[in-house]
């Protein structure tokens, strides 16, 4: 093949020049079909994270993408919403949210993904409860969100395959952290899946990819923007993640803490107010009145509606009334515990999670870590920060990812910011 085309387009990029659009598709093309092997394209990769894309470039890559795959319709002609979050730590929100919004009558279709690295995944969450599959085939994926109103399944290996390979060599290649390859990543799988309307949590802080609040607010306007320009109504919510979102960290007592949260047996005050912003959103962009959002959210889990929208996905995924109703968390319990008196000024959120992650590999899924003292509680020698679930954990370990300080830690906000219309217009990422 005479590929003197490609090498000087790598050639362009690296100097820093743009792309133009027959370029992006035919790279992502001929890479797909295999025409184009790992080494150039791990070479633009590289290219892209440190000389950037432009807000053109970005877009052609994510037309790209959605072309290397199919697409998926939904006959009812309702817009059907989606909500993605960046990964984070106890984050339970999509197993809340989407029966939530579901039961307020907008249809939710969730493609989801795993646990990766010190994240959670809600595909993992999901699964714990036994028999729940989420290796839905497309057409079953549609046909159940047409029926009952959601569903959460896995990616289809025939959406965006061009984002898998991709993603794979990027995570080779240290070319991950890269604002415009994240964009056409997360919007061409979001588009792929016949989303109408698409809520984004970019998670802030020590537990997301995102470490600053100005990083995840400029990947935020760019999902929201990107969205748009392919006729999407989109929001995206800036969100804290320097301690864990929700009380509890580790899959099967992530899905008990949802099925608690649903039933109003117990709702953890932080991950509520994130239900509440996300759903805002979801509702808004699904057509119901801002002023109405608040009370129909609000109404729905009262009446149980909500958990019956849960249970009824769950059993149009193979599991039953009875398992979600059994789903407890291991019963072995060890209390991590503060060393000195004070106030808790940060939870190392990454920490946490992977602690987490290694008690799940070592007690089963119904094991992982439970806060206790969030940030800002005041706390004295020997007083409980967290209790490990699962036999076999360290306490000392966990009680490390806490820190203690005399005086309390500066207030902050759960939600940041909520990007409703893309602002910074930057063009460059
Ligand atoms: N999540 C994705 O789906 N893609 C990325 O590139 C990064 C995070
Ligand atoms: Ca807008």
């Amino acid at each position: 093949m005479d590929d003197g085309w490609l090498r000087r387009a790598l050639g362009a990029k690296r100097d820093g020049e743009s792309l133009d659009e027959a370029t992006w598709h035919r790279i992502i093309a001929g890479y797909v079909a295999g025409e184009i092997d790992d080494a150039p394209v791990a070479a633009l990769a590289m290219a892209c994270a440190i000389r950037g894309m432009t807000d053109p470039e970005v877009r052609a890559l994510t037309d790209a993408m959605v072309r290397s795959g199919d697409v998926l319709q939904f006959p009812s002609g309702k817009t059907i919403v989606d909500k993605h979050s960046s990964g984070g730590v106890g984050d339970t929100v999509s197993l809340i949210v989407v029966p939530l919004v579901a039961a307020c009558g907008v249809p939710v279709a969730k493609l989801s993904g795993r646990a990766l690295g010190h994240t959670g995944g809600t595909l993992d969450k999901l699964e714990a409860i036994p028999g729940v599959r989420t290796d839905l085939d497309p057409a079953a994926f549609v046909a159940q969100v047409e029926a009952i109103g959601c569903a959460i399944a896995a990616q289809s290996e025939r959406l965006v395959p061009a984002d898998k390979r991709l993603y794979a060599l990027r995570d080779r290649t240290g070319s991950i952290p890269s604002i415009g390859l994240i964009a056409a990543s997360i919007v061409s799988k979001k588009i792929a899946a016949g989303a109408g309307a698409i809520v984004y949590d970019v998670k802030a802080g020590g537990g997301a990819f995102m470490r600053t609040v100005a990083e995840a607010t400029l990947l935020a306007d760019t999902l929201v923007r990107l969205s748009e320009r392919f006729g999407r109504r989109a929001s995206a919510l800036v969100s804290d993640m320097e301690e864990p979102l929700g009380a509890a960290v580790g899959s099967g007592i992530e899905a008990v803490e949802a099925r608690d949260f649903l039933r109003g047996d117990e709702r953890d005050p932080r991950l509520a107010e994130a239900v509440f912003a996300v759903a805002h959103e979801m509702l808004r962009l699904g057509g119901l009145a801002a002023a109405d959002v608040e009370a129909r959210a609000l109404d729905v889990l009262q009446s149980g509606a909500a958990y019956e929208r849960f249970r009824a996905m769950v059993e149009a995924q193979g599991g039953s009334r009875a398992a979600l109703d059994a789903l407890a968390a291991d019963p072995h319990r060890a209390a991590a515990t503060a060393r000195h008196g004070g106030f808790v000024a940060a939870i190392d959120a990454a920490a946490i999670g992977e602690l987490a992650r290694d008690l799940v590999a070592a007690a089963g899924p119904f094991a992982g870590i439970r806060i206790v003292a969030r940030v800002g509680t005041p706390v004295d020698t020997g007083s409980v920060l967290a209790e490990c679930v699962g036999a076999g954990a360290d306490p000392q370990r966990v009680a490390a990812a806490f820190t203690i300080a005399p005086e309390p830690p500066r207030p902050r906000r759960l939600v940041e910011a909520v990007v409703r219309d893309a602002v910074l217009a930057g063009s460059s990422y």
